[in-house]
């Protein structure tokens, strides 16, 4: 049984001037440990997918599955998210931005502040544990982002172009962190970008959609090895 199953579904924004159709038809299953692209031109409906996912938008039509029917998926413990933006809490220090998701689940507190230190650590932010977010550059902002994304241990993380705001170079740096995160954990990833060679080099698989409303044009295994 896939750990995700979509099927037909559709998402409609109301606004006040007009209906947006955002997502057409996507129908798409991924496997436990499968690190999925999901690629498709700006504004096709990306970014509405993961939400959809993540439970923050509910959908119009079609079903969503995450997870089995004896063993449902609880969003908030279960996935983890990294968005375009770091998205720190400005007040609180790194670790504290870290332990966040742990705090709301209501995690033990003194395990996953080791974690969030060996977190931390792994993402390269050693030494920047008790910094505020604006005394870190950007690709550290982000790389923290990942921290706070992993510590409660999802076994699902979404990722909605994380990098792409940063440069070429950081985002190539990142892009090989993210892999070895994902080849170390056996976690299933779901990983946002209009960018088919991103697509192709970080996913084990890459889902392919349409322009305009999302429809699902392509889903195949990249069998390439990456260097
Ligand atoms: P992508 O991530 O592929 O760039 P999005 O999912 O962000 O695409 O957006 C898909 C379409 O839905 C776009 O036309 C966008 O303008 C529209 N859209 C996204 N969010 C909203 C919203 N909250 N209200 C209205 N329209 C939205
Ligand atoms: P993305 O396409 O990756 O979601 P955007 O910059 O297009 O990034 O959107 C930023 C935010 O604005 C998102 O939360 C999105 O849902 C919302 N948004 C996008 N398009 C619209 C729209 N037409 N009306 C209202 N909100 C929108």
């Amino acid at each position: 049984e896939p750990l995700i199953r979509l099927d037909g579904v559709q998402k409609i924004y109301h606004t006040r001037e007009r209906d947006i159709l955002a997502v057409s038809d996507v129908t798409m299953d991924v496997e436990e440990g499968e690190f999925v692209s999901l690629v498709g031109p700006s504004g096709c409906g990306k970014s509405t997918i993961l939400k959809i996912l993540a439970d923050l938008i509910p959908s119009d039509s079609g079903t969503v599955q995450i997870g089995s029917a004896d063993a449902p998926f609880d969003p908030s413990r279960d996935i983890g998210m990294v968005f375009q933006q770091a998205l720190l809490l400005k007040w609180r220090r790194i670790i504290d931005n870290v332990l966040l998701p742990a705090e709301i689940i209501g995690l033990p507190m003194k395990e996953s502040r080791e974690r969030a230190y060996d977190l931390l650590s792994m993402v390269g932010l050693k030494g920047f544990e008790d910094r505020y977010p604006y005394e870190l550059s950007g690709g550290m902002q982000q790389r923290a982002a990942i921290a706070r994304a992993l510590i409660h241990d999802p076994k699902l993380i979404l990722m909605d172009e994380p990098f792409g705001a940063l440069d070429a170079l950081t985002r190539e740096k990142m892009n090989l962190e993210i892999l070895r995160i994902w080849e170390a954990s056996n976690k299933t990833i779901l990983f946002v970008t209009h960018s088919i060679q991103e697509a192709v080099f970080l996913g084990s698989h890459c889902a392919v959609l349409t322009a305009g409303p999302a429809r699902m044009a392509d889903y195949f295994k990249v069998d390439v090895p990456y260097p």
